[in-house]
């Protein structure tokens, strides 16, 4: 008997908050959907996961989108996202189904969540993936299936790939965005199964006490003609950075490490998985020029850069270079542009 014949198929967590489906997941499905269809001979199935209140209703949404089967956990105690709760449950969908592998979206939820399954049920989690391969070779001699599942390292310069031979499900959290949706069918017809959890504990360790609703920008970076780009060299300095934008009747962008770092919002990024962008200028403040960030602004008319160091990457495609640290030039820059 092979090590892992009881585990079968490709789940997929299901995010979702207040019934609102996020689209990473659909691009999880999508990507599973490829997954099991590389190995048709382990007769694997997508499968997704979907935990809330009132939420099984949208089953039908997630096969849609390419699932085979939906299990549902309807519970109040899963309204709103609790570490506690979802632990609890996904762990024991889990248990009870034995998946070959568990894809979660590296979204806060899912970067909060996964970590917390993978150590009840003793595995390893590849964490931030942007690729998942399986690898057929290994399939065909061992009889078992194995993900090669890359994610970024060293500041993105370099690509690793985990595998995880010893133990089932495989688990992963997946950027969002890196993944195509593929279309959805709204006459696919799939299984839908209802899972009750037995509460460890009903009693919450933490009490939501309010609510708050992000206010959403009223800014779209994609119609500005003038944006002011900030790096992670001008994350000490984005006051300043902001003032250069409104001299100049502008915008401020950003990178992903700003928006990650918590400096500005999601729909501020510029790049691969941000917006593109196409202003007539566009001044880079402290941005190495990753290829990632590169893809979303390098068709902007004119590109002015301003990096302490003089070998960074952002400096090949701009027209215009300043060496010199954001914090002194940008109020420079300032003074210039009121003096002009
Ligand atoms: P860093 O790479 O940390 O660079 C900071 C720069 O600032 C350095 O060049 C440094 O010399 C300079 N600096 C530091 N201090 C100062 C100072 N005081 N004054 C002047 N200069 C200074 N990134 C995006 O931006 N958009 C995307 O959409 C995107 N999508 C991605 C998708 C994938 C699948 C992956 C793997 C990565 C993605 N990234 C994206 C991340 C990207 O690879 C880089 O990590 C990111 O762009 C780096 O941001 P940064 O240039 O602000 O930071």
């Amino acid at each position: 008997m092979a090590r892992f014949e009881e585990y079968k198929d490709i789940f997929v967590f299901v995010e979702q908050e207040n019934g609102n489906i996020a689209e990473v997941s659909y691009e999880l499905i999508s990507e599973a959907r490829k997954l099991v269809a590389s190995i048709p001979e382990f007769g694997y199935k997508v499968v997704g996961v979907l935990l809330g209140e009132n939420v099984k209703e949208k089953a039908q949404e997630v096969i849609s989108h390419g699932a085979d089967k939906v299990i549902v956990v309807d519970d109040a105690l899963l309204k709103d996202y609790s570490t506690q709760f979802y632990a609890d449950a996904l762990t024991q969908v889990v248990l009870a189904h034995k998946p070959d592998s568990m894809l979660t979206g590296a979204t806060p939820l899912g970067r909060d969540l996964a970590p917390r399954v993978a150590a009840r049920l003793n595995v390893g989690l590849t964490a931030d993936a942007t690729k998942i391969e399986v690898d057929l070779e290994y399939a065909k001699e061992t009889g078992e299936s194995l993900l090669d599942v890359t994610r970024p390292t060293f500041g993105g310069n370099l690509f690793g790939t985990i595998v995880c031979k010893d133990t089932r499900p495989q688990m992963a959290t997946i950027r969002p965005k890196v993944f195509e949706l593929a279309p959805t069918d709204t006459t696919r017809t799939g299984e839908v199964e209802e899972f009750t959890p037995s509460w460890t504990t009903t009693d919450p360790q933490v009490f939501v006490e309010k609510v708050i609703e992000k206010v959403k920008a009223d800014v779209d970076i994609t119609k500005a003609n003038i944006l002011v780009g900030a790096g992670r060299g001008a994350e000490n300095c984005l006051d300043v950075l902001q003032k250069v934008a409104d001299e100049l009747g502008g915008v401020v962008c950003c990178t992903r490490a700003v928006v990650e770092d918590g400096f500005l919002d999601k729909d501020r990024q510029v790049g691969q998985t941000g917006k593109t962008v196409r202003p007539s200028l566009y001044i880079a403040c402290g941005i190495s020029g990753a290829v990632q960030h590169c893809a979303g602004m390098d068709k902007s008319d004119l590109i002015i850069s301003i990096n302490r160091d003089p070998q960074a990457e952002i400096f090949n495609i701009s027209n215009m270079g300043f060496v010199g640290d954001c914090a002194t030039v940008l109020p420079l820059l300032v003074e210039s542009i009121k003096a002009a």
